[in-house]
């Protein structure tokens, strides 16, 4: 997802309710609330761009650096194993968790890396200063 908190320039975004009705057709267009979850502004913006289309997301986060899961780790069920055995892939969002099957391929590959990056950015200044 390109976009990102005109406050903060977080891409750590998630989609905010509509709260009105011109909100609402607004999103069937691809213009959607969303908010900020380093600052928690909320804002509207377009969230369809052409990645939406090629690339999977989590469709609760909308994060596109996904994880795999394997049957191991998770049960899919019925509808979940159907899709697998149709060629979809076993995305994993590490941010909420949340396992699923998509058919596009992803653009990123989660790091956890990048998470602990995010996780330290957020604690409070460290007393040395160094970065
Ligand atoms: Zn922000
Ligand atoms: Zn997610």
């Amino acid at each position: 997802m390109t976009v990102c908190c005109p406050d903060c320039g977080s891409r750590y975004l998630r989609p905010s309710r509509s709260r009105s009705l011109t909100e609402r057709l607004r999103d069937f267009i691809g213009i959607s609330p969303l908010r900020c979850g380093d600052c928690g502004r909320r804002f509207i913006a377009r969230t369809w761009d052409l990645s939406l289309f090629v690339y999977s997301r989590c469709p609760k986060c909308l994060r596109q650096d996904l994880n795999v899961w394997t049957d191991e780790q998770y049960w899919p069920g019925a509808m979940m194993k159907l899709k697998i055995r149709l060629g979809g892939h076993r995305w994993r969002c590490e941010y909420c968790r949340h396992n699923f099957v998509g058919f596009r391929p992803r653009l990123e590959v989660f790091s956890f890396n990048r998470w602990r990056e995010r996780a330290q950015a957020q604690e409070p200044k460290n007393k040395n200063g160094s970065k």
